[in-house]
């Protein structure tokens, strides 16, 4: 009995000190000191022996238990720190590196040119409308002086869809709409998406325009003008000088065009101004009686202006853009410039 308790003792012993790893230890328990495990096998037939041998194996059996017990410790402890020293090499952290930067989205630069544009209306009292980008024949020509015939719709590139709708080819149309519904006076500026067939360096099949209506008695050129010369004046600096340049346009009548002193040589003519001193900037005019009549408001009593711009085109004369195209290719290093 006695030496198969050292055997016991030697072989968990020798068994402890080959285990790596914590769960193969506390199986290696069990196999000893578990309720099955060999030594408890050994204690619990204690009872079995000679009243001589019963104290004395009995006190061996329990220096094994400890030293068993003893050795399973402190390997478990050893094994614990081991992987505390594997767990620190592995996760080190340099808390010398630079922290990493969230990245920040910001408004596109065509929606805080149209935000800014917007901004300087609604504080003159405009209303902001809206409309549908896929129109009718009627809103999108017809009630704008433009019938079937008229060469004015060649220069528009419409993208024509099924049952005579077309693409928006201006924001025109939610002036038809806005007078449809009757309501005057009226004083409003229409944001919004619009489609042509062409595309180089300053076209694009998709753009912004924002376009202006007043509507009212009274209404003369000279508002036109004094607006538009306020808007100019806060949008591009007020020192900057402005024209009004005689026009045509199929909606109004008489027409001007709008120019402002040109941005890079300041009126003395250059590449961008093509050596006028003058940037076109905008188009406008009284509204024709022919629209009010397609509308049903009476020319006779009511008077009114139109203008409208490009969002792009005041961005890219603002910010010297070269290519429309970088507003929509979502090319970071352009858009973090803004
Ligand atoms: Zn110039």
């Amino acid at each position: 009995m006695q030496a198969k308790l050292q055997e016991l003792q030697a072989g968990a012993l020798a068994a402890t000190a080959k285990i790596d790893n914590i769960k193969s230890l506390e199986d290696l328990r069990l196999k000893y000191l578990g309720k099955k495990g060999e030594l408890t096998a050994i204690l619990n037939g204690l009872g079995a022996l000679s009243k001589e041998e019963r104290p004395l194996i009995g006190k061996l059996s329990n220096e094994v238990k400890a030293a068993i017990t003893a050795a399973l410790d402190q390997r478990l402890t050893a094994l614990e720190n081991q992987e505390i020293q594997q767990k620190l090499a592995s996760e080190t952290i340099d808390i010398t590196l630079p922290g990493r930067r969230i990245p920040a989205g910001r408004p596109h630069i065509l929606t805080t040119t149209r935000a800014e544009i917007v901004e300087i209306f609604s504080e003159l009292g405009y209303t902001v409308a809206d409309g549908p980008e896929l129109e009718d024949d009627f809103h999108n020509f017809e009630a704008l002086n433009m019938p079937k015939d008229h060469p004015a719709r060649d220069m528009h590139d419409t993208f024509y869809i099924d049952d005579g709708r077309v693409l928006r080819t201006h924001t025109s149309p939610v002036q038809i709409r806005l007078m449809e519904k009757g309501i005057l006076p009226l004083k409003a500026i229409m944001p919004g998406r619009v489609y042509r067939c062409d595309a180089d360096v300053t076209h694009s099949p998709v753009f912004h325009q924002v376009e202006g209506l007043v509507v009212g008695e009274n209404i003369t050129f000279g508002d036109l003008k004094g607006t538009l010369e306020l808007f100019l004046k806060r949008m591009f600096g007020a020192q900057r000088k402005v024209r009004f340049r005689n026009s045509f346009f199929p909606f109004t009548e008489p027409s001007a065009e709008v120019d402002v002193e040109c941005f890079v040589c300041g009126g003395k003519g250059c590449a961008l101004c093509k050596n006028t001193g003058w940037i076109e900037i905008l188009g406008s005019g009284s509204v024709d009686p022919n629209v009010f009549r397609a509308v049903n408001i009476d020319p006779e009593k009511y008077t009114g202006f139109a203008f409208g711009l490009g969002i792009e085109r005041i961005a890219m004369l603002k910010y010297g853009i070269k290519d429309i195209r970088l507003f929509y290719a979502s090319d970071l290093r352009f858009l973090k410039q803004f």
